[in-house]
C-alpha cells in the first residue's frame, strides 16, 4: 500500500468531507520555501503552511537551538515550576509587542489563545462583580474551532451545527468610511440591551475570511467607542502576528491598543504548536486577589513546553535580524509590481496588499469549496505552486525566505490559471 492508501484507512482529516475528497497528498520532505512529494516534485509553499512556517520549513537556525533545548529540558509541569526558555520568551515578545502588554499566558495554538482571551474578558467582568455575558465580534471572523472561538466567529460550515450552544454574541459589519457611525451607534444599543463583556476582532486582515482586509482608520472609532464602555479589547493576532503586515504586529498600526492579544501560527515558526495570550497589567490585576476563586483557572498540559518555548525564541530572533527584516520589504515591493501587472487581467476584479499578504478578487462567480476552487487549485500544484483559494480569493502569504525565482514561479503559475478559463 502506498501512502495515500495507507493514510485512508485510518485518519480523519480537517476540513475535509472525506466523501468528496478521498485522498491526501503525502510530502515527504520540506525545506526553506520547498515542499517535496514522494516523486521528488517540488511546490513552492506560497501559504507557508497555514501562515506558519515563516522563516522557511526545516530552518537550520531554529533547528539547531530547538536540538540542545532537546537535551536540556524536554517538558516540565508549568504550575509551580518555570524555566528559562518561557522566561526569556516572555521578555523578547513583550519588546516587541504594544507598550501596554504587561503579562502573557502560555497555551498550545490559536484556538486556545482566543479561548483565553475570551475567558479573560467574561472573568475580569465577573471578578469586578459586573454582570457581562455577551460579546461582540466582526461578522466574518475566524477564531478558532473549541467552543468560544466558534461562537464569536462568522457562521459557516465550520460551526453552524454548534450555533445552539454558544456564548451569547452580537456581530457588527467590517467598518468602513460610509458604515462607521452606524457600526458606533449598533455596539450602543447591543450595550444597552445586553452589557458586552469583550470585542474580539482580527485586526486590518481577517484571514479564514479570505484575506479581508479593511483600513485602521475605520476600527479606531470603534475600538475607541468600546473602551469607553468599558468593553476588552482582544486583537486576535494568531495570523497577522510576527512581520506578515509589515510591522511585527497588525495592531502597530493601530492608535487604540488591544487590552489582549491572542498570537499563535507563525509564533513557532512551524515547527511545533504554541500559543499565547497576552494582556495588560489591569487585566492581571483584576485576578489579583487574596480569594483563589479570582484566578484564571486555566491550564494546558503542554503550557510552555520548553522546546516549544524554545522554537519562539530562535523564530523572534529571526524576525528581528537584518536580513529578514529586508526580505519582508523586498517581498513587499514584489508584490505591488505584480499587482499592478495583474489587476488589468480580464479575470481579476480587483488586488489588495497588506505587508507581504496579497489576495486577489477573481471576476468569476465562485462557492468557497465549490469546484473551480479545486481546479485552480490543480493547476497551481501542477505548476509546481501551492496555494489555497479561498471562494473568489486567491492570496499569497509565502515564507519571508522565499526566493525571487520561486516567487516569480508563483505569479507566472496564477496568470496561467487566470489565462486558462
Ligand atoms: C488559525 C486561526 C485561529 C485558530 O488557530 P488554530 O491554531 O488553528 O486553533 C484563530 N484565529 C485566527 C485569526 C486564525 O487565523
Amino acid at each position: 500500500m502506498n501512502l495515500t492508501e495507507r493514510d485512508k484507512q485510518h485518519i480523519w482529516h480537517p476540513l475535509t468531507q472525506h466523501k468528496l475528497h478521498p485522498e491526501a497528498k503525502p510530502i515527504v520532505k520540506a525545506k526553506g520555501a520547498l515542499l517535496f512529494d514522494e516523486e521528488g516534485k517540488t511546490y513552492v509553499d506560497a501559504v507557508s503552511s497555514w501562515y506558519t512556517a515563516m522563516y522557511g520549513h526545516c530552518n537550520d537556525y531554529i533547528v539547531e537551538r530547538v536540538h540542545r533545548q532537546m537535551q536540556q529540558l524536554d517538558q516540565i509541569i508549568f504550575s509551580g515550576f518555570t524555566h528559562e526558555p518561557a522566561i526569556e520568551l516572555s521578555e523578547k515578545l513583550m519588546a516587541i509587542l504594544p507598550d501596554n502588554q504587561q503579562k502573557l499566558m502560555f497555551n498550545d495554538n490559536g484556538s486556545t489563545s482566543t479561548e483565553i482571551g475570551i475567558k479573560m474578558a467574561l472573568q475580569y467582568h465577573h471578578n469586578k462583580g459586573q454582570t457581562r455575558k455577551t460579546l461582540l465580534a466582526f461578522e466574518e471572523g475566524f477564531h478558532g474551532d473549541t467552543f468560544g472561538a466558534m461562537s464569536v466567529s462568522g457562521l459557516s460550515v465550520y460551526n453552524g451545527p454548534f450555533e445552539e450552544f454558544f456564548i451569547d454574541v452580537k456581530r457588527i459589519p467590517l467598518p468602513t468610511a460610509a458604515n462607521q457611525e452606524e457600526l458606533i451607534k449598533a455596539i450602543e444599543a447591543f450595550h444597552a440591551e445586553t452589557p458586552l463583556a469583550g470585542f474580539i476582532y482580527e485586526p486590518l486582515v481577517q484571514g479564514a475570511a479570505g484575506m479581508k482586509m479593511y483600513q485602521a482608520a475605520h476600527l479606531e472609532p470603534i475600538l475607541q467607542k468600546c473602551k469607553e464602555l468599558g468593553i476588552i479589547l482582544i486583537a486576535d493576532e494568531v495570523m497577522t502576528g510576527f512581520g506578515k503586515t509589515g510591522s511585527f504586529f497588525a495592531s502597530d498600526f493601530i492608535e487604540v491598543k488591544p487590552d489582549v492579544i491572542c498570537l499563535s501560527k507563525a509564533l513557532t515558526a512551524g515547527l511545533v504548536p504554541m500559543g499565547v495570550t497576552t494582556c495588560t497589567q489591569a487585566i492581571f490585576d483584576a485576578f489579583y486577589d487574596d480569594d483563589i476563586g479570582k484566578g484564571l483557572f486555566h491550564a494546558h498540559t503542554y503550557s510552555a513546553n520548553p522546546i516549544a518555548c524554545a522554537t519562539a525564541i530562535a523564530a523572534l530572533d529571526l524576525l528581528q535580524s537584518e536580513e529578514i527584516q529586508q526580505n519582508i520589504k523586498q517581498i513587499q515591493s514584489w508584490h505591488a509590481a505584480f499587482a499592478s501587472e495583474i489587476v488589468e487581467h480580464l479575470k481579476v476584479h480587483s488586488t489588495r496588499q497588506q505587508g507581504t499578504i496579497f489576495a486577489l478578487e477573481l471576476d468569476v462567480p465562485m462557492e468557497r469549496y465549490g469546484n473551480l476552487r479545486y481546479q485552480i487549485y490543480e493547476r497551481c500544484m501542477a505548476e509546481g505552486v501551492y496555494l489555497r483559494p479561498l471562494g473568489s480569493t486567491i492570496y499569497i502569504l509565502a515564507p519571508f525566505v522565499t526566493t525571487q525565482e520561486q516567487m516569480q514561479k508563483v505569479y507566472a503559475a496564477i496568470k496561467k490559471v487566470l489565462d486558462s478559463f
